[in-house]
């Protein structure tokens, strides 16, 4: 049950499982899907919960939001199932609206329960400017993973509906400026961009060459270094095995520094005894 992606086995007897949080239809595919798709080929049962239906993403007077929010779900879903996924939950909160509150959290806490998945991925909210919708989803799904839904405390009432509290190992904060974990999606971007181009009312029109085509260009521009088709994240463990163990690491920087210490007496004495056998040498 190791994944590369978590690098660890599941405390749990659940099925390998991935819940998505992102702001609007299109989050996803742009920032992490060649991810979502190597998860799904891994075996790994992919969710997507997205928080808005991206109701205003549009120039056009004409269309009305709630016929917008209609086609990009829509789109969503057909996104999805390019990336090997067939569960979109769609929260509804109006897009540009999204609340730090009890209301997110409650929604939040709520699907990771009835999920229960053993990795997260979401925005990073601690990121510096960003779309308000996306820093928000991206703190408030932090918070639902910790302490939350863990804890039975926090909205009781889950346990009436059959919810019992479940904590989520690895999470995976998209879109940050502190990377700390890549994954290599040279292999998905086929369907990633046929992903991309699912969301019709958003993107540049174009056949899958002229996409490979922009998206090469780009990626040349930007000069990627050896891992061209990175998509990057930082991960943060929470429990499970691997997570260090705070008073082991302690320890290790302790030693170090004494070591350091010993070294640097050491050194400082070498050069005293030289200076001494100098001075007797010279005199
Ligand atoms: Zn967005």
């Amino acid at each position: 049950m190791t994944s590369a992606i978590t690098n660890q086995t599941p405390d749990t007897t659940d099925p390998k499982r991935v819940l998505v949080v992102m702001a609007h239809p299109d989050d996803i595919e742009f920032t992490c899907g060649g991810t979502v798709s190597t998860l799904a080929e891994d075996g790994w049962e992919v969710v997507f919960c997205l928080v808005t239906s991206g109701d205003k993403g549009t120039k056009d007077e004409t269309l009305a939001s709630h016929d917008l929010a209609a086609l990009r779900e829509a789109e969503q879903e057909a996104a999805a199932r390019e990336l090997g996924v067939y569960r979109c939950i769609f929260l509804r909160v109006p897009d540009g609206f999204v609340q730090d509150g009890p209301e997110l959290r409650e929604l939040l806490v709520r699907t990771i329960r009835e999920v229960r998945p053993q990795i997260l991925i979401t925005w990073d909210g601690y990121r510096g400017f960003n779309h308000r919708d996306h820093r928000t989803v991206g703190l408030v799904a932090l918070d639902a993973v910790f302490p939350l839904s863990r804890n039975p405390h926090y909205f009781p009432e889950h346990k009436a509906a059959g919810l019992e509290p479940h904590k989520v190992n690895t999470v995976l904060l998209a879109g940050t400026n502190e990377p700390n974990y890549f994954v290599d999606v040279g292999a998905q971007l086929g369907k990633k961009v046929d992903a991309l181009r699912r969301h019709a009312s958003q993107v540049t029109p174009g056949t899958r060459e002229e996409w490979l085509k922009r998206l090469r260009q780009r990626q040349q521009s930007a000069d990627r270094g050896a891992v061209p088709w990175a998509e990057s994240f930082r991960r943060l463990h929470f429990g499970g095995t691997s997570a260090p163990n705070r008073q082991a690491v302690l320890k290790k920087l302790a030693k170090e520094a004494a070591e350091k210490a010993k070294q640097t007496e050491a050194g400082e004495q070498a050069e005293a005894d030289t200076a001494v056998a100098e001075a007797r040498a010279g005199g």
